[in-house]
C-alpha cells in the first residue's frame, strides 16, 4: 500500500529518481539529501508505514535489518561501524512520516550522551 502524498512512497515507486544503493521487491536504500555523516543512507520499505511503531509486519522489519547488513557491506561502513537512527513521531522530530532507517557512518561519532540534546539541555526549546 502506498500513500498518495508521501514523498518516500514516490521514491519507493520510482516516481522520484534516487541513486539507489540497494533495492529489492520490498525496500530501497538511497543517500540522504542532507547527509550528517560521510555515509548517510536511508532504508525505506516500498509499502507505506508511518513509522516503526505503525504495526509493521515482523517479516518486513526483519528484512529491513538484513538490508542494513547488506548496505553496511556495500557502502564499506561495516568494519568501522555505524549508527542506526529511527526517528519516530513528534517528540523525535520525525520529518518524513514514512518509516525509514537512517544509517550513519564513515567517521567517528560522539555518543549521544556526549552531546547537549538531553532533556535538561533542551527543555526551554
Ligand atoms: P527524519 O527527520 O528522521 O524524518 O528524516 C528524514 C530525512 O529524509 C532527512 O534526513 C532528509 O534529509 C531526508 N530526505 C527528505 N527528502 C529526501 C529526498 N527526496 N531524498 C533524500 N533524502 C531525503
Amino acid at each position: 500500500m502506498v500513500k498518495d502524498d508521501c514523498i518516500f512512497c514516490k521514491i519507493g515507486a520510482g516516481e522520484i529518481p534516487v541513486q539507489a544503493v540497494y533495492e529489492d521487491e520490498y525496500c530501497i536504500a538511497f543517500p540522504d539529501m542532507e547527509p550528517l555523516m560521510p555515509v548517510h543512507v536511508l532504508i525505506i520499505p516500498k509499502d507505506h508505514y508511518s513509522d516503526v511503531a505503525d504495526d509493521v509486519p515482523e517479516e518486513l522489519l526483519g528484512h529491513l535489518f538484513k538490508v542494513v547488513q547488506k548496505v553496511s557491506d556495500i557502502t564499506g561502513i561495516h568494519e568501522g561501524g555505524f549508527r542506526l537512527l529511527l526517528n519516530t513521531g513528534d517528540d523525535a522530530s520525525q520529518s518524513v512520516r514514512h518509516l525509514h532507517i537512517h544509517m550513519l557512518g564513515g567517521h567517528k561519532m560522539p555518543r549521544p550522551n556526549d552531546q547537549d540534546w538531553s532533556f535538561e539541555a533542551n527543555k526551554d526549546n
